[in-house]
């Protein structure tokens, strides 16, 4: 059941000694990188207690993108045997600095998290994130090697492609984007086949993108599996830093590298167990680059509580968005995530969404257009017509704002090839929304 039960159960008071202990030695080995040292001097202070973490200055996102490319490198250069860098799409890439310990400590975490919800050597493991500078293909791929399942490096191929390895190779485990394992089910279904009953697949791991609890049952019904989620970013590693257990209540934080502090996006203040706010991380273990209370931007509470699996590090509830998607309509705050958790709720609605905003004589006008669930078109005109107004009428209660709403017949929004683009502000007026 552990894939290291000394760690994954470390009472809290020795797992916070250990944490006080590697934050120390991350201070002093920060120290080595330009940016920290300028900001630490070049003597780190070391650190009394862990409560004292929230005297030190935050990281941002920004600060890592101007320090580019090795303001945060804490290594000698020759120590590196591989970079990552971030998808972001403006300015200068994040790049992040592994040393060979480095990738030993992610693979090793990544192995846990797959051992943690049962899967084992025998498993076949088909990876369909990108292999490259994004995270999602290379962190589960030697994950799973070190587990010893037969891993299939496919990547995001063609559907026509994962189905059939799906079936020659009777894989049991996939790792697969959420929005892209909806569609790819459709694509099952086209071909005459049954998701549920024409595969050996028994679990699927889903992240690197916000979804929520209602994507997931859909998934999981779909297909027939269980679907556990994983989180995970570039800036700490990549997947890996938080994964769900048997449980499916919440992600387990692994706080032997990482600590974890929850604070209001607004202020930074720090928040209790329980509040919602941007998670904010520091990397404990990391040679490379380590980062000191990073600001993810990833919106989350940690749930309050032990974990009925026998677990020690605290869960973190699923990400509810970024702290800068959050889209201002009208001066109505929504989030993506409410919008795609009304429409999961509706049945005759499909998986794909696309949410638009518009200007419109000074005035932002909310569009959300959905597919139909591909039988959907048997219906009558008047069924369709009722499912329209149901659609508009949810969104309306959940959001406070009308949209306008398009039902579109199944597979005709533009399929996204890496994380799915859920939201396009078309108003003249920049910075402002998403
Ligand atoms: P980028 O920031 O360019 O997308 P990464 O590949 O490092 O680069 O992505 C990390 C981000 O992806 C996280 O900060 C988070 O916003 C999102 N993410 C990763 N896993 C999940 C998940 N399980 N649920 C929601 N969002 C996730
Ligand atoms: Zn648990």
């Amino acid at each position: 059941m552990y894939w290291n039960r000394e760690i994954e159960t470390l009472d809290r008071e020795a797992l916070e000694q250990l944490q006080l202990k590697r934050l120390n030695c991350t201070l002093d080995r920060a120290a080595g990188a330009p940016f920290y040292r300028d900001r630490l001097g070049g003597n780190a202070r070391h650190l009394r207690a862990l409560a004292e973490l929230s005297s030190l200055p935050f990281t941002t996102k920004a600060e890592l993108r101007d320090a580019f490319p090795y303001g945060f490198l804490a290594a000698p250069l020759e120590s590196i045997v591989r970079l990552h860098s971030s998808s972001g799409t403006t300015g200068n890439p994040t790049v992040i600095y592994h040393t060979r310990e480095d990738i030993e400590a992610w693979q090793d975490l990544v192995a846990r998290c797959m051992y943690m919800t049962g899967m084992r050597r025998n498993d076949v493991f088909q990876n369909m994130m990108g292999y490259g500078l994004f995270t999602g293909g290379l962190g589960f791929h030697y994950g799973a090697e070190k587990l010893g399942a037969m891993t299939i490096p496919i990547g995001p191929g063609t559907s026509k492609r994962q189905i059939w390895f799906l079936r020659e190779f009777g894989t049991t485990v996939m790792h697969i984007l959420p929005s892209y394992a909806l569609r790819l089910s459709t694509h099952v279904r086209e071909q005459g086949l049954d998701p549920r009953a024409d595969f050996k697949l028994r679990m699927a791991y889903i992240g690197a993108e916000p979804h929520t609890e209602e994507t997931r049952q859909k998934i999981q019904e779909t297909w027939g599996i269980t679907a556990f989620n994983s989180y995970g970013l570039s800036e700490m590693c990549g997947p890996g830093v938080a994964f769900e257990c048997p449980q499916q209540n919440g992600m387990h934080i692994w706080e032997d590298q990482f600590l974890v502090e929850i604070v209001d996006p607004d202020t930074g203040a720090p928040l209790s167990d329980g509040e919602c706010g941007e998670l904010v991380l520091t990397s404990i273990t990391r040679m490379g680059t380590p980062l000191l209370r990073y600001r993810t931007r990833d919106l989350t509470r940690i749930l309050p509580g032990p974990c009925a699996c026998g677990r020690t590090h605290r869960r973190i509830d699923r990400i509810r968005g970024r702290s800068d998607d959050m889209m201002i309509i009208n001066g109505v705050n929504i989030f993506p995530l409410q919008i795609e958790q009304t429409l999961m709720r509706i049945s005759g609605i499909g998986t794909n969404y696309l949410i638009e905003i518009h200007e419109d004589n000074y005035m932002d006008k909310l569009h959300v257009s959905v597919e139909l669930a591909p039988d959907a078109f048997q219906g009558t005109l008047g069924q369709v017509e009722g499912l329209h107004g149901r659609v508009c009428a949810a969104i309306r209660e959940e959001t406070g704002v009308t949209p306008v709403v398009k039902l579109l017949e199944a597979g005709s929004l533009p399929a996204a090839e890496g994380k799915a683009v859920r939201v396009v502000d078309l108003r003249k007026q920049s910075g402002r929304g998403c």
